[in-house]
């Protein structure tokens, strides 16, 4: 009794003494009992029982809650450091070369995860409870206009307010990571036997053995075909055709993953091995099945989550942190723009013939088309033999960038250079006692110069990731806002990757983006932009049908489909509903992640624009790490706070305009 009185007294003495930030505490922390309210379940205990714990855990004065955040914001970056160096530890054999030979113990590990059951712990130990008490959830939009005047510290109070929002059962996850390994596996199989195609006059394009994955290699193998003047564009019609059959799921189930009959796209008919036509049916709506299995999969876990009760809302609102609907328009503004049209008649000229559908993977603004490669990797064979090599060349790196040396050496010393197995890859560090990790993969003859590439694009990564965890002054807002921010960064610095060469002549300039690799990016943004829409229309129409067949998703998806290239791209590509846009195997196995690429481009035009007012490499290098040391704002308040605006793709328009206004007409 004595001690309840004592708290009553606390509080009105608070709320009276400050009255300025009383109201704003109270507000918090009524909305954090109400959020910790609705997470709370029988298991943790009865209403008295929630009412003593709240009064028991919530803080008192604005000192207490300051406290309480520094306190949770070591526990988690502790917990979470040391889950990541274990994971890096024992991903060690599979995943480095200079490590031992994977055992059957290292490869069972590989898929352990430590922090796999941390959520699940810190509600059973309360240590969840006490965080959102105190420290509540914002939406995207209270975050993105209340934060305008959010201290750091707010800033990272609200993050911490994003630790623990859903409390999904383990049943739920397991079901979700079955509905989407099944998918992958579909995907994973499905193989075009190139071989096995025949146009309708007989003729096979392909050798016997080549095999496609759809649609990445399909996409791949068309592009590469823009360098065959002989037989490219019969090919890739050919392929045009094979993805409209997958798409309208009209192709014959025997096509798909086998070699066994030849078949016939156009007429779409079978023959087997004596040339007698063989009657076939299509394969059933299981790519959309999967899709539908997946999306059910995800719904069960919306009742867990009371502030993002969608699959939608929890990957854009909380993952991306743009919502759809603003995606969407800003998708939809690049996609109609007139440099659209005056890209598309740069390419017509180039290919000297009318544009086809499948021209939204033009391939030919080759910015290095012109290099000479080959001399190219015998510089970079000779400056790096092996990983060690390149970690040695770091500062100077950064020092080309225009950082100062003292600076250089300190971003460099939290970054290790390891020799990948896989493709190369950076590996973020979670806390402040591990190093960001980039890795390559180099052959025993050293570097090539594509590994080069690769490698400065993974340093991109690594500097932002030093920059924003060891410069920054809140764990908390550590990191970027989404995947395209770092992405923007790895960009940045992979395409000064020639003038980073100490054969590269000192200008004293600051390092640009060649022309063509503008018009390169802005076409292929045009691309992934179309599917992007596709995805997203695909997903909001799930939900409005939810017990949808996957006949009828096929359906609504060639319909969606068919929309978007009628709005944006018959005009410019012709053919009236075309459903070349839902192609991409992403829309089954990585549902709605398409829109992070072309995101990664605008965040980068953005920081291009902005930077090239930062003349000397010195204020460059200033300005950059001034902007990557923002942490984990909100995408639209970080570019806010980098370049004084908003995520738009009006910098990404005015370079296309620079690039194609100084360009000579070929007419
Ligand atoms: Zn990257």
């Amino acid at each position: 009794m004595r001690n309840k009185l004592l708290i009553l007294c606390t509080i009105l003495l608070c709320i009276s003494c400050a009255k300025k930030s009383s109201m704003e505490t109270r507000h918090y922390q009524s909305r954090g009992v109400e959020q910790a309210a609705a997470l709370w379940t029988e298991q943790d205990g009865t209403q008295e029982e929630f009412d003593a714990f709240v009064e028991e855990h919530l803080c008192k004065t604005d000192s207490e809650r300051v406290a309480l955040y520094k306190s949770l914001s070591r526990i988690l970056e502790n917990c979470y450091q040391s889950a990541d160096m274990l994971t890096v530890e024992l991903l060690r054999p599979t995943q480095l070369t200079n490590a031992s030979e994977p055992l059957e113990p290292d490869w069972i590990m590989s898929g352990y995860s430590p922090l796999a059951h941390f959520s699940d712990d810190m509600f059973s130990n309360k240590l969840a409870f006490v965080t959102i008490i105190n420290f509540p959830h914002y939406t995207l939009e209270e975050k993105n206009t209340l934060g305008k005047k959010w201290t750091r510290q707010e800033w990272g109070m609200a993050r911490l307010g994003d630790v623990f929002t859903t409390r999904v059962p383990a049943e739920v996850n397991a079901s979700i990571a079955q509905a989407f390994a099944n998918a992958e596996n579909y995907i994973a199989g499905y193989n075009i036997y190139m071989g096995s195609l025949r146009t309708e006059d007989g003729r096979q394009l392909w050798p016997n053995d080549k095999v496609l994955l759809s649609h990445w290699n399909l996409r791949d193998e068309l592009k590469a075909l823009y360098a065959d003047t002989a037989q490219g564009q019969v090919k890739q019609e050919m392929i045009y055709q094979v993805m409209q059959r997958i798409v309208r799921q009209q192709i014959p189930k025997e096509a798909i993953n086998s070699g066994d009959y030849t078949w016939q796209p156009y007429s779409n008919t079978l023959q087997d091995k004596d040339g007698n036509t063989r009657s076939s049916e299509a394969e059933p709506y299981t790519r959309y099945e999967r899709i539908m299995d997946c999306a059910h999969a995800l719904m069960t876990e919306d009742p867990y989550c009371p502030t993002a009760p969608t699959a939608i809302i929890r990957n854009f609102d909380q993952g991306v942190e743009i919502t759809a609907d603003e995606l969407d328009s800003l998708f939809r503004a690049l996609v109609g723009s007139e440099q659209v049209k005056t890209v598309a008649s740069v390419i017509r000229q180039r290919l000297g013939r009318d544009l086809r559908p499948y021209d939204i993977w033009y391939d030919g603004f080759k910015a290095r088309a012109s290099l000479n490669e080959d001399a190219l990797t015998e510089q970079t064979r000779q400056l790096y033999p092996d990983a060690d090599a390149f970690a040695a060349d770091m500062p100077r790196l950064l020092e080309r960038m225009g950082f100062t040396a003292s600076d250089a050496k300190d971003i460099a010393s939290h970054i290790v250079v390891e020799p990948a197995r896989g493709s190369g890859h950076a590996w973020p560090c979670l806390g402040r006692q591990e190093s960001a990790r980039l890795r390559t993969r180099i052959a025993d003859t050293g570097m090539d110069y594509k590994g080069y590439n690769i490698a400065v694009h993974e340093f991109g990564h690594t500097v932002e990731e030093v920059l924003d965890m060891y410069y920054i002054d809140h764990y908390m807002l550590s990191g970027v806002p989404n995947t395209a921010y770092t992405e923007a960064s790895a960009f940045l610095w992979q395409q000064r990757d020639l003038q980073l060469l100490p054969q590269a002549a000192e200008s004293g300039e600051r390092l640009a983006v060649s022309g063509d690799e503008v018009l390169d990016q802005f076409w292929s943004m045009y691309e992934i932009m179309g599917v992007s829409l596709v995805d997203m229309a695909m997903w909001r129409w799930i939900y409005e049908h939810p017990k949808a067949s996957a006949k009828e998703l096929c359906e609504a998806t060639i319909s969606i489909a068919q929309q978007v290239w009628n709005t944006y791209y018959e005009p410019v590509l012709g053919e009236h509903d075309c459903v070349l846009l839902a192609i991409y195997s992403h829309m089954v196995n990585s549902p709605m992640y398409l829109p992070n690429y072309p995101l990664g481009h605008i965040v980068q035009y953005q920081l291009e624009e902005h930077l090239a007012q930062f003349t000397t490499p010195r204020a460059f290098a200033d300005e950059y790490a001034r902007i990557y040391r923002l942490g984990r704002l909100t995408p639209k308040e970080w570019m806010v706070q980098a370049v004084g605006q908003t995520p738009s793709i009006t910098p990404i328009l005015n370079a296309v305009d620079r690039v194609t206004s100084s360009r000579p007409s070929q007419d």
